[in-house]
């Protein structure tokens, strides 16, 4: 790998090679060819008139020469790599070629010899070999000088004349022969030392021209941001930019005899190997998106190609490209993933829901099994937004999240659809009891007190379940009648869960006429009034009178609040609503004031979603002075679950109408989550034991023990007690018997119209 590397960047170390093993070839040619020559005159000269005269030290001087000869060419085409280091070993090749053509022209008759054109082949050989100019003239002249001693040598008969067929001795002494000949032979040999220089120095410019533009290539490869690299046929590595060394994290070494597939990670591997076969086929690649394994074992997203190069027909080498498309990648996870999820609370989002509610339900087909849709729906949400500021809500939410995905199991789907609605999918519950455990574990989990922003706040849920098959086989309308389940839950008195019932669908229909109707109703003056006295126990004095309102629908006849105030609150209806209850509640008392009327403290209900609206001690204000009622006059009751879900909120509202003179209860007592230590801050004076607990108290131990202990907790705090919904006689000597305070029910009177309410306290003064 390494050395393939080296060769990118520089390929004269091959260059070099490529011309050794070629001087060596034609040297191995040159032996064969002087051979069957040699052989083929001797064999004609010995069948010739002239006979063979070759001696035999002749012939052994030429057999020893062609054995040197060949064994140093052995060692240059076989041990070039290892002897190449070694400095001048070209020049000592060349050398050795000019003294053994010098011994064969000697031994092949000096002046008469033909051989003389080997000089011609040497030079030609410096040339290809040298690099330097005057070396390649030097060795040229070198081998003339040789040939020229040669034939001085032997015309001064310092040496032996090696007899020749057809040749006079004589020649040997020819000094015009000699220097003619000589002077031939160096002028060719001059003319092949400058031809070929000149030829090798033109070859070694083009080369030199390939080379560079081979280097810009890797070095634009080197410098690329995309991953580019080169493999041979087996996916065996050739060469890796260092793009792609850093977008993996490896170095080259590492990549010894690893294949370019090591690195696909499996999903993609499969159909890569298809790609890189087709390639290989020579047909064009679509471009591909894979992984790739990183060194620290994560994975890199690619996407790109390769293309075969051929020689001959056959695969040569694979190029392949990619980009690193990571980055991208994750942006178009993370828009999937934000189309799909709620921003707040990084639940799934609706579309996720459906999703999910789709494929759930095509199992439960297959295996025949339940599925429930929980849709939720916090309570008074809104009045938390609007009093704390959105990031109490924010958090409120996301702490419901998470309170949500703690109840359910991994497979079951936690979805936020917007504002305080959530729905949640049980995915193959085993029975309707186990939907209800787990729609009353939310319950309980959502009720314990949050603490946010250093506020411990309270927030309750209304909960509507419906089944698949059972209720409906489509997901829209399973999610519309869990929806209209919620709403019934709702209506119920918040804080529950309702399974659906076909009966619902009415109630929705009917709901949503009422809902039409409600915003004329208030316009149109179809409310009203009725009062429901609350008396002492024991001097059974009537007390106060709760106004309870009534709206007598032009249609439908009279509709109880208990159909309209959670409608009249979903659409912020009730500010209005509550708003013209406190003014006709003043206005009644002041008339009966007027009137002469015995008086009496009027209790209005209040809503939380009129208690937590900024302006509401002004507007409670405002009226009073408006129509001229002191705050002796008025009580106000607000239910204990509003209170508490907003602790601190509420201990402030309280003192400024506590200030104002008004007589406060709170409601539904029992319901909620009051603690001792709570009470104790609010300013409010007495404490309505909620319906719930007087219907049986007198029968029911539970019940009984807990109207004790409310009332044992007020008489401790210094509040009054009032019970609720007393409807018989044996209630009410139990609570009589408790000393409750007072109490309000139909046993003593249902709500009344105003001119009957009149009767009832004249009678009392009479
Ligand atoms: P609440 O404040 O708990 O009122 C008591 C409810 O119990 C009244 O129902 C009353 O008619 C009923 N009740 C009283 N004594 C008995 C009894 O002995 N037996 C039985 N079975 N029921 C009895 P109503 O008038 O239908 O009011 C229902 C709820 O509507 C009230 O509950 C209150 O929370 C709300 N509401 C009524 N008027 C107003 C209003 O002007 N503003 C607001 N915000 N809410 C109101
Ligand atoms: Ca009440
Ligand atoms: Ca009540």
């Amino acid at each position: 790998m390494r050395t393939i590397l080296r060769n990118y960047a520089q390929s004269s170390f091959a260059d070099v090679r490529g011309r050794t093993t070629l001087i060596a070839k034609a040297r191995w040619l040159l032996l064969f060819f002087i051979t069957i020559y040699s052989a083929g005159a001797a064999l004609l000269y010995s069948i010739s008139s002239q006979g063979l005269q070759a001696s035999s030290l002749q012939i052994l001087v030429i057999a020893s020469s062609f054995s040197a000869i060949f064994c140093y060419n052995t060692l240059y085409y076989f041990f070039y790599e290892s002897i190449h280091q070694r400095k001048c070993v070209d020049h000592l090749q060349l050398f050795l070629d000019l003294l053994f053509v010098t011994i064969l022209v000697y031994t092949s008759g000096s002046a008469s010899s033909w051989l003389w054109a080997l000089y011609l082949l040497v030079t030609l050989e410096a040339s290809i070999l040298l690099q330097n100019r005057l070396e390649v003239w030097a060795f040229g002249i070198f081998g003339g000088l040789l040939y020229g001693g040669l034939l001085l040598f032997g015309y001064l008969d310092y040496l032996p004349h090696v007899k020749m067929p057809f040749v006079d001795p004589n020649l040997h002494h020819e000094t015009l022969y000699l220097l003619l000949n000589w002077l031939w032979v160096c002028l060719l040999n001059t003319t092949v030392a400058i031809a070929g220089a000149a030829l090798m120095t033109v070859i070694r410019r083009e080369r030199l021209a390939v080379e560079k533009s081979e280097r810009a290539k890797v070095a634009f490869m080197d410098s690329a941001n995309d991953l580019i690299f080169h493999c041979n046929p087996e996916g065996k590595f050739l060469y890796v930019n260092p793009a792609w060394q850093q977008a993996l994290g490896y170095k080259l070494s590492d990549l010894d005899g690893m294949t370019m597939l090591d690195f696909i990670e499996g999903d993609s591997k499969q159909r890569c190997i298809l790609e890189f076969r087709k390639a290989l086929r020579g047909e064009t690649i679509a471009t591909m998106e894979g992984k790739l394994l990183a060194s620290n074992g994560t994975f890199v997203n690619v996407e790109g190609s390769f293309s075969c190069t051929f020689k001959e027909d056959k695969p040569e080498s694979l190029w392949g490209i990619c980009r690193d498309v990571t980055a991208r990648k994750e942006a178009q996870e993370q828009l999937h993933h934000i189309a799909h999820h709620d921003m707040l609370t990084d639940l799934p989002n609706r579309l996720t829901f459906s999703d999910r509610l789709t494929q759930a339900k095509a199992l439960a087909k297959r295996q025949k099994s339940l599925l429930a849709v929980l849709f939720l729906d916090l309570d008074r949400f809104k009045t938390i937004n609007d009093t704390l500021g959105h990031d109490i809500g924010d958090m409120m939410l996301q702490e419901t999240a998470n309170r949500l995905q703690s109840c359910v199991r991994e497979i079951d789907t936690v979805s936020r659809f917007g504002g305080d609605e959530f729905a949640i999918l049980l995915v193959n519950p085993s029975s309707l009891e186990a939907i209800e455990r787990i729609a009353l574990k939310i319950l309980k989990q959502l009720g314990q007190p949050m603490t946010l922003d250093r506020n411990e706040l309270f927030i309750t849920t209304s909960i509507g379940i419906s089944i698949y098959p059972s209720d409906a086989e489509r997901g829209d309308v399973l999610l519309k009648k869990a929806d209209i389940a919620m709403y019934q839950a709702k209506a119920n008195g918040r804080n529950n869960c309702r399974f659906y019932r076909p009966e619902m669908d009415q109630h929705a229909r009917r709901r949503l006429d009422l809902e039409n109707s409600l915003r004329k109703a208030l316009d149109n003056q179809e409310f009203y009034l009725v009062y429901q006295p609350k008396v002492d126990l024991q001097s059974g004095q009537i007390t106060a009178l709760e106004a309870l309102i009534r709206w007598q629908h032009p249609t439908l006849g009279v509709i109880p609040p208990s159909d309209f105030i959670s409608l009249a609150e979903e659409s912020g209806l009730i500010v209005p609503l509550g708003e013209w209850a406190l003014r006709q509640a003043c206005r009644q008392s002041l008339q009966w004031r007027q009137q002469g009327v015995p008086q009496v403290r009027i209790a209005v209900n209040v809503s939380g979603f009129q208690l937590e609206r900024k302006d509401f001690v002004t507007q409670v204000k405002g009226i009073m002075e408006e129509i001229g009622v002191a705050g002796s006059a008025l009580e106000l009751e607000i239910t204990e679950t509003v209170i508490m879900q907003n602790p601190e909120f509420a201990v402030k509202i309280l003192n400024q109408l506590r200030d104002m003179g008004i007589h406060i209860s709170i409601d539904d007592f029992g319901t909620g989550y009051s603690s001792l230590a709570h009470l104790k801050r609010f300013s409010v004076n007495t404490l309505k034991i909620d319906k719930s607990f007087v219907d049986e108290v007198d029968i029911n131990s539970t019940d009984a023990a807990i109207a004790t202990a409310i009332i044992a907790m007020a008489r401790s705090l210094n509040l009054s007690v009032i019970a609720e919904g007393v409807e018989t006689e044996g209630q009410r000597e139990f609570l009589k018997k408790e000393q409750c305070n007072e109490m309000q029910g139909f046993l003593f009177s249902k709500p009344l119209p105003a001119e009957e309410v009149v009767k009832l306290l004249q009678k009392q003064s009479d």
